[in-house]
């Protein structure tokens, strides 16, 4: 009797023991399993870069916000997955995927650059976009990127395509530096100040911060190139991506994608399309 009873409190210590070493090990990685009530459900990690007004940004109270973590949420519950989010440089995004360290990128994130193809799947994409340059309202001497002149500063923010369009202009002479900053907000801030004479931003984010500094800032010339966001997932996790693109699918079509772009008063990719 006396023997029974301690070889189950032993057989139960181990038990513990060995709970508490499944779940340190699995929290160490990108995903892990609900520790609530849903038994089973999976928690993928949201990784973003929150400078990046309408589609990734922060609210009164610090939080992550914006289209992209109210397109997540939506997706996740149609999907019947949990997701939690946290903030990065926007260069450190596709190194945190590859590494095993995030699951999900949903940072207004152009899905047709084939560098990054190589190193992370893509999702379909949601929003189209593409670069502009961005001035200070009373700028009458930039009209678009052919009046940079070889005496004036360029930012953007590290990681984007608008850095690689900034870095180019710097190799060929066209521009005395490209400024490169870790966020949009500081890149606007040295618009502001006058340290740069433009930002290379996206044609909605340009349109984000001037209306929140209204009367400060104006975007000149053409659009410079077309982009495309999408989520990205870690090479050959098909089986999320799928997740992603039904989620995105069934979100489109129920019309909660639509209200969304309405609440962050964006165009809607899918207004007028019908998904295959
Ligand atoms: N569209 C740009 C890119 O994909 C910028 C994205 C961002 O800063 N969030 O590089």
């Amino acid at each position: 009797m006396k023997k029974s009873t301690s070889s189950k409190i032993l057989i139960i210590a181990l038990a513990l023991i060995m709970a508490f070493v499944f779940t340190a090990c699995s929290s160490s990685s990108g995903s892990k399993e609900a520790s609530g009530s849903a038994e089973g459900t999976k928690v993928y990690k949201v990784i973003m870069e929150p400078t990046f007004p309408p589609f990734d940004t922060t609210d009164e109270n610090g939080e992550l916000a914006g289209f992209d973590v109210d397109m997540m949420n939506a997706i996740a519950a149609d999907q019947g997955f949990e997701i939690e989010f946290a903030q990065m440089e926007f260069g450190a995004l596709i190194p945190a995927i590859e590494a095993g360290n995030a699951d999900i990128i949903a940072s207004g994130m152009n899905a047709e650059d084939p560098e990054r193809q190589k190193k992370v799947d893509f999702t379909d994409t949601y929003y189209d976009s593409g670069l502009v340059v961005m001035v200070k309202v009373d700028n009458d001497t930039i009209t678009g990127i052919d009046s940079l002149t070889p005496d004036m500063k360029v930012a953007s923010q590290t990681g984007t395509t608008g850095a690689d369009a900034c870095q180019e202009l710097a190799d060929n002479g066209k521009v005395a530096e490209a400024v490169i900053l870790d966020g949009f907000d500081t890149c606007v801030l040295q618009l502001k100040t006058d340290s740069v004479q433009a930002v290379i931003i996206d044609a909605p984010v340009a349109a984000s911060y001037m209306k929140q500094q209204s009367g400060e800032f104006k975007t000149v010339g053409d659009v410079l190139n077309a982009e495309s966001y999408g989520m990205a997932v870690q090479k050959g996790n098909d089986e999320l991506r799928e997740k992603l693109n039904a989620g995105l699918k069934n979100i489109v079509e129920n019309g909660t994608f639509a209200e969304l772009c309405e609440k962050w008063e964006m165009a809607n990719k899918f207004e007028f399309a019908v998904l295959a």
